[in-house]
């Protein structure tokens, strides 16, 4: 984007840069550049570096651990964190349920979970989609009925990401059957070594275990891990799911992905030519490239109006299509680029890698990576139903 950045801004990129060279370890942004998997190790050291240094939670006001920065600095260090190489940051606990508790929660939440989140000793998962309730959410079924100071919750959730690693789930329930559907729905914390919690893995198309069904019989969970109030918990719901729709944009992930494109598009030949060569080639890579500089001015807009008190509507909807839209379009891009060596997609390699094929080692997580973009464009609320929420926010007379 060309954008001019202030002085100050400029020696800020210095430092996040410095700190990355020094912190950064060879080991993972190699790993990250070939496409290989890190371990749930990996990223907790990662997250806790960051914690030490005080950036793990930019997002967060400064009194509970947050930088202080303005969305152009989390916008440079997003930046240069992608550049560099470094893991993504899991969202679960720092950017879905911490929004939430600092918006919704009572002192004793905040003072329980914020710093454990910001440690990285609690992993959390998001229990919101169920058999038969993802796009039409507020037709969830779990039930929660309360006994004195507990609730009983029952029911089955699904497609809950890192489930088999997560310490507490922050869930969507229902309290009041009677009610209309989002009325009578409360958001509850839940300790996932409570008796009565089953999670049972979901192999995906990659042939990857991220996701599971999470199964609850007669589970007993306080009242005082009720966020906002009984039967209110559809706010929190929603105001947690605009946040995650503008970070699954990722536009410094697009950014990191299509300088990998230009990268392997750029590498020469046997015969001596590259693909960037090919005006037809080219000519894709342009046109993606101008779709994610768009998206990049229009997520920097919804920044600045986040800055100014506002919430993000329907631009989290747009931000959430045109990025996963762009993030599928450079995967295939780099598969077509790598041409039959992405074919043989050998999990093991994800691990351990393999003698280079061509280019880089990249070219065996190729495929990898165009299957796990497929599914940007479902999570978070299927693009189809952002097209909704912003044909009711906009265009509605
Ligand atoms: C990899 C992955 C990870 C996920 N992680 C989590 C998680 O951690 N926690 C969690 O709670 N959920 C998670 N989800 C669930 C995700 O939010 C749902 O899959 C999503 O909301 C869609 O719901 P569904 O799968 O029930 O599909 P459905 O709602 O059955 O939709 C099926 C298709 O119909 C379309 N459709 C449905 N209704 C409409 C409509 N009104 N207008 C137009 N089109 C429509 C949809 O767009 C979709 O293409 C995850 C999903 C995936 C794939």
């Amino acid at each position: 984007m060309d954008i001019d950045f202030t002085a100050d801004e400029r020696v800020f990129r210095e430092d996040v840069r410095a700190f990355l060279r020094d912190h950064l370890p060879t080991e993972f942004a190699e790993r990250i550049s070939q496409g290989k998997r890190l371990s749930k190790e990996h990223q907790v050291q990662w997250m806790r570096t960051l914690n030490r240094r005080g950036w793990l939670a930019p997002g967060w006001p400064v009194e509970f651990g947050g930088t202080g920065w303005s969305d152009v600095q989390k916008h440079i260090f997003d930046e240069e964190c992608f550049a560099a190489g470094a893991p993504k940051v899991v969202s679960f606990g720092l950017k879905m349920v911490a929004p939430v508790i600092i918006k919704f929660g009572t002192a004793q939440q905040k003072a329980r979970f914020l710093p454990r989140i910001l440690s990285c000793d609690d992993w959390w998962c998001q229990g919101y989609s169920e058999p038969g309730a993802g796009s039409d959410l507020s037709s969830l079924k779990t039930r929660a009925v309360r006994e004195d100071d507990h609730y009983v919750v029952n029911g089955q959730k699904t497609w809950t990401t890192l489930a088999h690693y997560a310490d507490w789930m922050f869930c969507l329930v229902r309290t009041d059957p009677e009610a209309r559907q989002q009325r009578g729905i409360s958001f509850l914390l839940l300790d996932m070594k409570t008796p009565g919690i089953t999670v049972r893995p979901i192999i995906t198309l990659d042939g990857e275990h991220e996701v599971n069904e999470v199964f609850f019989d007669n589970v007993r969970v306080p009242v005082a891990n009720l966020v906002g109030e009984e039967n209110q918990g559809w706010t929190c719901a929603k105001y947690l799911l605009t946040h995650e729709r503008t970070s699954i944009g990722g536009i410094a992930h697009n950014k990191a992905l299509l300088n990998r494109l230009k990268h392997i598009a750029s590498e020469e030949r046997r015969d001596g030519r590259s693909l960037i060569d090919d005006p037809l080639f080219r000519a894709q890579i342009a046109e993606v490239e101008m779709q994610l500089m768009a998206a990049e001015m229009s997520s920097l807009r919804t920044l600045a109006a986040v800055r100014d008190g506002g919430v993000p509507g329907a631009e989290s909807s747009f931000l959430k299509i045109k990025g996963t839209e762009i993030r599928q379009a450079i995967t295939w891009l780099i598969s077509k680029a790598v041409g039959p060596y992405a074919m043989p997609f050998i999990q093991d390699e994800l691990d351990y890698g393999s003698e280079p094929l061509l280019y880089t080692d990249y070219s065996s997580a190729a495929t990898y990576q165009y299957l796990d973009a497929r599914k940007a464009s479902i999570y978070g609320g299927a693009n189809e139903i952002q097209k909704n929420i912003i044909a009711k926010m906009i265009l509605e007379l």
